[in-house]
């Protein structure tokens, strides 16, 4: 499926169902998807990086968008809660990733003090040094954890590259706390397996790793939109809270979406 893009640099702000009024900034193409993953759950459909139109956003016209939507927006309903990179794909990817954070933040104490800097992020870039000490930086480091097993982080993120499960964790501890976890839970068919990162070991294996990371707090949700493989279960309530309640259990703060 084509997916749904976010077709501008900067925009919103919308209501965004963990962030509250987020001024949203895509360093991604406008016209096409640009990601390291390829998570089966994609809203902006399935990864095809050898698109001829990669045009990825210009810093400096960046920040001169984000100065005059935050400018336009100071002081009305729409002030925002959060500037919030997600957008199109992986922000971390952008090579001017660490000075675009830089920028946002001098605009953000200038024009909108209240809003947190949140990245959504697939914490796969987290051994370049310049990414990790951007992401030090921000209000709320979230980064994707889906899977505590190899094979299903394979099957869900479907990683370009040879990224292993491992190296990411490795990431995530780096922080030293200083993180948020987002985990999406789902269940599907796809390519003739059964993917699930909902059973009682995925759990127990995705959680010993969430206590090791011991973030801030650890988000979880299910699918919102039309992904890219057709056929994902939208996992219930009810379901995600018993999980939630095994991350309260072990000390850690967690918050469902649904
Ligand atoms: S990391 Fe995000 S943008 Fe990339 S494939 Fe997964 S869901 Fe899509």
């Amino acid at each position: 499926m084509a997916g749904f893009l976010f077709d501008n640099m900067v925009f919103g702000p919308v209501f965004s169902r963990r962030l509250g009024v987020s001024l949203g900034v895509n360093l991604l193409p406008v016209d096409n998807k640009y990601c390291n993953f390829n998570c089966v759950y994609c809203e902006c459909g399935w990864t095809n990086n050898k698109s001829a139109k990669m045009v990825l956003a210009k810093r400096e016209l960046l920040k001169e968008r984000l100065k005059e939507k935050l400018k336009e927006i100071q002081g009305t309903v729409n002030e925002p809660d959060a500037i919030t990179f997600a957008g199109n794909g992986e922000p971390t990817i952008h090579p001017h990733f660490a000075g675009i954070i830089d920028d946002t933040i001098e605009l953000r104490d200038k024009y909108a003090p209240n809003a947190a800097i949140s990245i959504l992020s697939n914490a796969t870039m987290l051994d370049r040094p310049k990414v990790a000490e951007a992401l030090k930086k921000v209000d709320k480091n979230i980064q994707k954890l889906d899977s505590g097993i190899e094979g299903t982080f394979k099957a869900i993120n479907q990683a370009l590259g040879n990224k292993s499960l491992d190296s990411i964790v490795e990431g995530l501890l780096g922080f030293d706390g200083k993180l948020i976890i987002q985990t999406l839970f789902m269940r599907a068919g796809h390519n003739g397996a059964i993917i699930d990162n909902t059973t009682e070991e995925e759990i127990e294996a995705w959680l010993g790793i969430v206590k090791k990371v011991n973030p801030e707090y650890v988000m979880l949700y299910p699918i919102e939109r039309a992904t890219a493989a057709g056929n994902i279960e939208k996992i219930e309530l009810r379901e995600l809270r018993e999980i939630a309640d095994k991350v309260e259990a072990a000390g850690i703060k967690v918050e469902v979406y649904s």
